[in-house]
């Protein structure tokens, strides 16, 4: 095709996701059609350097080869057989899992929101079933700035008003309190209390990091109170800071990890919380599940996600490759950035106003190869594929360079 049959084809296709798709997302205007590690083509044949890596979902890159192989080999056998009969890879993905997590047991389910869903049903369980808490009484504590996903539980205790105005009634049972203060925390704990849910770092709130020491004294807070610690680790869990999990920094461990994300292999959503048998322990059959949930295809994939995070090599990666980006980063503080915040190899990098909106350095940056997302008005959030070779990085901050400098 001639160069404006090209054009004319990536019109066409984002004309007819705007006729047809729902406007619940503003994508930039690329057309992506192949990827390959840590890049992806669009149809006119343009490349780009995915720094986006969906939202860390393709850890591993695109199409990996040995997460290409697993699910390749797995579609040849058997795809799907719900949970109301065995088959032979939940199983053995499961044992895998508890074994990376040092936790007993896996509830499986598919994306991240249902993650989080999970974790809520089984703390108030365990809530009622363990700790004496009264009927429907079961408080959460959650904090502000908080992304757990888009269920009408989930917003009902967001304070982003774009996430959460205008979708209620909302559900009950949560507190609200400041992220990164550990004394307000524990302050808003009492009898009812069941558990404390937080991101270890707040991914959509722009790669936020708690003062050190915030993730140690909640562990402690909980332990003391005899209230649940749930990581939702769907976004910074599975290497992304250098770590196996982002409460590895700190050496805690929560009772309850919710996985998804990069989990899947960027081919198939899975999801999943992991604990110990006395707390997971309190579900018992039709009491929650997931059609989708535990299948073979997903737990074919995870089994191998999970094998390749067991070497250490990818966690190895994201650190050594994390202190090359935040250098890189320090060096365009004061140049049309005013802060960054750099944990393992995912960074939130806020945009002077004078040079522009994150969304206007996201698509100046998509004009010169480099895909980026921006969050919350003035922050570009960088999370590449942990695949990805230092002298990329070192490309891509040329390209940002350029655009700052206008
Ligand atoms: C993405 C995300 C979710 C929601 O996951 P989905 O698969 O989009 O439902 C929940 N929590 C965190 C921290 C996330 O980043």
């Amino acid at each position: 095709m001639t160069e404006t049959a090209l054009e004319t084809a990536t019109a066409d296709i984002i004309g007819a996701e705007e006729q047809h798709v729902a406007h619940n997302y503003h994508p930039l205007p690329v057309v992506v059609s192949r990827g390959e590690g840590s890049w992806v083509t669009d149809i006119e044949g343009r490349r780009y350097l995915d720094l986006l890596s969906a939202y860390s979902a393709l850890n591993f890159g695109h199409r990996h080869p040995a997460l290409v192989a697993a699910a390749t080999e797995q579609l040849g056998r058997l795809t799907l057989t719900s949970r109301a009969f065995h088959n032979d890879k939940l199983g053995s993905f499961a044992a895998a899992l508890s074994d990376l997590s040092g936790k007993d047991m896996v509830l499986p389910m598919n994306t991240g929101a249902e993650a989080v869903e999970t974790g809520i049903k089984v703390a108030r369980a365990w809530a009622y079933r363990v700790k004496g808490v009264a009927p429907d009484a079961a408080r959460i504590i959650v904090a502000a700035g908080n992304f757990h996903g888009r269920t009408t539980t989930i917003v009902g205790f967001s304070d982003d008003p774009q996430a959460r105005d205008g979708f209620g009634p909302y559900a009950g049972g949560f507190t609200m309190v400041p992220y990164g203060d550990a004394a307000a925390l524990e302050a808003a704990i009492d009898e009812n209390t069941a558990a404390v849910l937080i991101e270890p770092i707040q991914g959509e709130g722009g790669v936020i990091i708690p003062p050190d020491g915030y993730l140690r004294a909640v562990r402690e807070a909980c332990t003391a109170n005899n209230v649940l610690f749930i990581a939702d680790e769907i976004q910074s869990g599975l290497g992304r800071v250098g770590t196996t999990f982002a409460c590895d920094r700190e050496g805690v461990v929560p009772d309850l990890y919710l996985l998804g994300k990069a989990l899947g292999g960027g081919i198939i959503p899975l999801s999943a919380v992991v604990g110990d048998r006395d707390v997971l322990g309190v579900i018992h059959p039709g009491e929650h599940g997931s059609t989708f949930g535990g299948n073979p295809l997903a737990a074919a994939v995870g089994t191998t996600v999970v094998e390749m995070l067991a070497s250490g090599e990818f966690q190895q990666r994201a650190l050594a490759l994390g202190e090359h980006l935040q250098a890189q980063l320090e060096s365009l503080i004061g140049s049309g950035v005013t802060a960054i915040r750099v944990a393992g190899l995912w960074a939130g990098v806020d945009i002077d106003p004078a040079v522009g909106t994150g969304r206007e350095v996201a698509e100046k940056l998509l004009a010169r190869g480099v895909l980026v997302k921006d969050t919350h008005g003035q922050t570009i959030r960088m999370a590449p594929p942990l695949v990805i070779r230092s002298t990329e990085i070192d490309w891509a901050i040329e390209q940002l360079k350029v655009v700052l400098a206008g």
